[in-house]
């Protein structure tokens, strides 16, 4: 067998067919709006560090102190010699702003996903997930060994059709809170209702909500004020908050059992100690400063108005996530190009990622945006779209 060989067939098929995969973007300096991308000052509309704050100086600070306090690595799992003061901090800090009895500490959104659904389903259960759901939800569901059935985004009869003609007795609905690619909000309270009726689990990732959307910022779950019906709320340090790492927040049986199921939890070394600081100090900054929500929603909405004048399709989006549907991979490819080489920096998504001819720029804004970034933008992308017949000139 000449796997080299094989290797290299495999990735010619992804070059012809447009989905081969670099990482050529590479950033120089933090972030923020202005990043300096290949070398280049650039304006960057792609970055999940909704609340403006991965440059924040308190939350260096705050993590330089735990660097010098703890060192630079954890040194083990956190069932064994990892377990920092500072990790135990931040879990009861997340579960008492996520409404909840308890919480555990991941070390990615991505694993939080695996590690929780493989650790609670298996083949006698049914998952119920939204088709547009997040690759860790699908990823933990397949490990679990359990059956899949994927409903329509957002189509609560097909949920209930599904739900009803199921015949095993353990079920869990899991969704996306917000939706990455369209910006849209799961109807939570419609979910939980089912949820009730048949005797399901509900399990909520909200990635993209955490810091956005409800009171505080506390995510979509207290946006529908809902956090009795949902039982486990998953959420990332890495986007609203600007570190890495993710967690689940619940009851204490359900964290309990976590603690002690989940393999991507317990086979694997804790966080280091000064990421857990940052995450601290961010969430006291997201509690504090509610103006850096308030401004991202006012600009959101602002630049989903402006797009939707001059004649853009921006989907569903009710979020800072706002995708300008373009179409054709083709098409979708050439306008970020042409932004990127007037200094702003849109990713482009096309299917596999998004359906069939809803390939799009994928906006997203922050709170260190301001109105006159947007208008920069407003006015290359319709400069550009308008030339490639995307909308009226
Ligand atoms: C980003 C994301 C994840 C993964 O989180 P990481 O911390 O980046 O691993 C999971 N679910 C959703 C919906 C996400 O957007």
């Amino acid at each position: 067998m000449d796997y080299n060989g094989y290797f290299k067939d495999r990735s010619r098929n992804l070059i012809a067919t447009g989905h081969y995969r670099e990482t050529h973007m590479v950033l120089d300096s933090v972030t923020g709006p202005w990043a300096t991308v290949n070398s280049t000052r650039t304006l960057m509309f792609g970055s999940n560090d909704y609340l403006g704050l991965s440059a924040d100086r308190r939350i260096i600070e705050a993590g330089v102190q735990a660097l010098e306090r703890y060192g630079t690595g954890s040194g083990g799992s956190r069932l064994t010699t990892g377990s920092f003061s500072l990790h135990h901090e931040l879990e009861s800090r997340l579960a008492r702003y996520k409404g909840t009895e308890a919480c555990l500490l991941f070390n990615s959104g991505y694993t939080a996903n695996l590690g929780t659904i493989s650790a609670i389903c298996s083949k006698d259960w049914t998952v119920f997930g939204d088709r547009f759901n997040h690759a860790s939800i699908v990823d933990g569901i397949l490990l679990s060994g359990a059956r899949l059935s994927r409903y329509r985004h957002n189509s609560m009869e097909d949920l209930e059709s599904r739900l009803d003609a199921d015949e095993n007795t353990m079920k869990l609905i899991v969704t996306d809170g917000v939706f990455s690619m369209d910006g849209d909000i799961a109807p939570l309270p419609q979910i939980c209702q089912l949820a009730r009726s048949y005797n399901a689990l509900v399990m909520v990732d909200d990635a993209h909500g955490m810091g956005v959307l409800g009171a505080d910022g506390m995510g979509s779950v207290s946006h529908f004020n809902l956090k009795d019906s949902v039982d486990l709320q998953m959420g990332t340090l890495s986007k609203g908050i600007p570190a890495v790492g993710g967690f689940i927040s619940g009851s204490h049986t359900t964290v309990d059992y976590l603690r002690n199921h989940s393999r991507s939890f317990i086979y694997t070394t804790a966080l280091p100690p000064h990421v857990a600081a940052c995450a601290i100090r961010a969430l006291e900054i997201i509690e504090a400063e509610p103006w850096r929500r308030s401004h991202l929603a006012e600009l959101s909405l602002h630049l989903k108005t402006r797009l939707i004048q001059v004649g853009f399709d921006v989907a569903d989006s009710q979020t800072p996530i706002i995708p300008v549907i373009t179409g054709e991979a083709g098409i979708t490819t050439r306008l970020a190009a042409l932004l990127l080489e007037d200094g702003i920096f849109i990713p482009s998504i096309r299917p596999p990622t998004v359906p069939k001819g809803k390939g799009r720029l994928r906006i997203t804004l922050t709170a260190s945006h301001t109105q006159e970034d947007t208008e920069i933008l407003m006015d290359r992308l319709t400069h550009h779209a308008g030339a490639l017949g995307l909308i009226a000139r």
